[in-house]
């Protein structure tokens, strides 16, 4: 019967409309992160953290000279200033 077909192809989503519509959600946007593993403060001159003097956000921070920055919890704006001045190429895009 056309009109029980006509109610029933109305848009209902479905399992994959569902899964297009959560892949359409912009993906978060990378943020720096310490890689401790790789950072030497000692490469800094006078141990001062170049990643952390190039951040106008003060999302890195360093207490001390010749010990390795923190990161605030403040957002960080993705800019990667911090990654292109870094001598031991310690700051990664997570
Ligand atoms: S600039 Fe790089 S190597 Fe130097 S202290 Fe900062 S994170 Fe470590
Ligand atoms: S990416 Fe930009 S805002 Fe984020 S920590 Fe590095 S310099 Fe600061």
């Amino acid at each position: 019967m056309p009109a029980v077909f006509t109610i029933w192809s109305s848009p209902i989503p479905t399992q994959s409309d569902q899964i297009l519509v959560s892949a359409k959600k912009p993906m978060p946007k990378p943020k720096a992160y310490v890689d401790y593993n790789k950072c030497d403060p000692y490469l800094c001159h006078d141990g001062i953290c170049a990643a952390a003097e190039e951040c106008e956000l003060r999302i890195l921070y360093q207490d001390t000279p010749y010990e390795p920055p923190e990161t605030t919890s403040a957002p960080c704006k993705g800019c990667f200033k911090c990654m292109l001045v870094c001598p031991a190429k310690a700051i990664v895009k997570m």
